[in-house]
């Protein structure tokens, strides 16, 4: 049986009284929370404070980004074993943002993939679809390439020790929330492809819907069979949503 996880990604957000007001307030409003696991992925400034402030507590933290070189010349980069000095257990690896806004292909994900896992890491890998693909009905198409390039790259042992999020492009900051059947659907198709290499790896690998996840809408898409919790963005700043989502998923 799968537990469930809730991990936030707080993007470009946040500042250092407010991330301590948050993160104080989520410590608090998910202590009697004991069955689901609790992350917030900050950006890379606030690892310290996150550290700080969470070291003794539930809920886990992580980064949104990683390279995928160990060292050198790459001004601006940030390496995953920077990412464990301060003590990260998830690192975010090719989140649509990225692979929009910043030019990374499938291939490109596989290697901060393969860097996360070598130092250490979790990597919570995303895939979905933009709009245009799922009107063009080829979702299955384009996730399938996205987790295909990533188990060809690192092989489906490896899969087994991240976490899969769904993301429709559509449906991530735009309000428009995925209904718990579109997303069940492809969260299903996920999970038999990877059935297709090893039932086990499948049955056991957590995949987490992300797209406009609200205090509203989360506890009928975490009651879908094949959605293990949810990565969150907008509702991850707003500590009454966090906690009730993560309340949600308990
Ligand atoms: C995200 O950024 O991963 C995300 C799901 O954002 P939002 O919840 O704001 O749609």
């Amino acid at each position: 049986m799968r537990s469930k996880l809730v991990a936030g990604n707080w993007k470009m957000h946040g500042g250092m009284v407010q991330n301590r007001d948050l993160l104080g307030a989520i410590v608090a409003g998910t202590a009697a929370l004991h069955k689901a696991g609790f992350a917030v992925c900050v950006p890379y400034p606030y690892l310290y404070q996150a550290q700080t402030l969470l070291r003794d507590t539930h809920i886990q933290w992580g980064a949104q980004n990683v390279s995928q070189h160990d060292k050198g010349a790459y001004t601006g980069e940030v390496s995953a074993a920077m990412l464990m000095d301060f003590g990260c257990h998830y690192v975010i690896a090719g989140h649509s943002e990225r692979r929009a806004l910043y030019g990374e292909d499938s291939h490109t994900v596989a290697l901060k993939f393969k860097a996360a896992q070598v130092a250490g890491l979790i990597p919570i890998l995303c895939v979905g679809e933009t709009l245009d693909q799922r009107e063009a009905a080829i979702t299955e198409k384009v996730v399938a390439e996205q987790l295909d390039t990533i188990i060809e790259s690192v092989g489906i042992n490896a899969l087994a020790k991240s976490v899969l999020a769904y993301e429709p492009v559509w449906a991530i900051g735009t309000g428009k929330t995925a209904t718990p059947g579109q997303a069940q659907e492809v969260h299903a198709f996920i999970r038999d492809r990877i059935a297709a290499h090893s039932p086990e790896v499948a049955a056991g690998l957590k995949i987490l819907y992300g797209g406009s996840v609200k205090a509203n809408n989360a506890e009928e898409l975490f009651a879908m069979p094949d959605i293990d919790g949810g990565l969150i963005g907008g509702a991850s700043l707003v500590a009454d949503e966090f906690i009730a989502i993560c309340r949600a998923a308990n």
